[in-house]
This record gives C-alpha cells, sequence and structure tokens, in this order.
C-alpha cells in the first residue's frame, strides 16, 4: 500500500500533525562532565560517566 497522495492532505491537517512532533522529541540534556549531548537517565557516551544534575539543552 503506498502513502496518501499529497494532494489530499489539507494544509490544516499537516499542520495538526506536525503540532505533535516537537511534544514527542526526546530531551537532550548537555553533560556536566564534557559538554557532550546525553539523554537524560543515561551515561555519557563520551566519557561514560553518570551526574545527577544535568542541564536541559535548548531546544531548536
Ligand atoms: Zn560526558
Amino acid at each position: 500500500m503506498g502513502g496518501v497522495p499529497t494532494k489530499h492532505h489539507s494544509k490544516s491537517k499537516v499542520g495538526r500533525r506536525r503540532s505533535q512532533q516537537v511534544l514527542k522529541r526526546p530531551l537532550i540534556f548537555v553533560c556536566l562532565n564534557c559538554g557532550g549531548p546525553v539523554l537524560p537517565h543515561k551515561i555519557c557516551p563520551q566519557c561514560k560517566t553518570y551526574t545527577k544534575k544535568t542541564k536541559a539543552a535548548v531546544p531548536k
């Protein structure tokens, strides 16, 4: 099954769908040790450390 053709989507319907995407975007935090991007409740992939206090990165 193919997708629904673009001309069958109204602008409001596309906007309604995309308005939910920003809510489901994963939160990215900044590692206090090395400054790299880390996921909350996970160890840092670069320096392999876990700090309880992390700072939320500025959302795009
Ligand atoms: Zn780190």
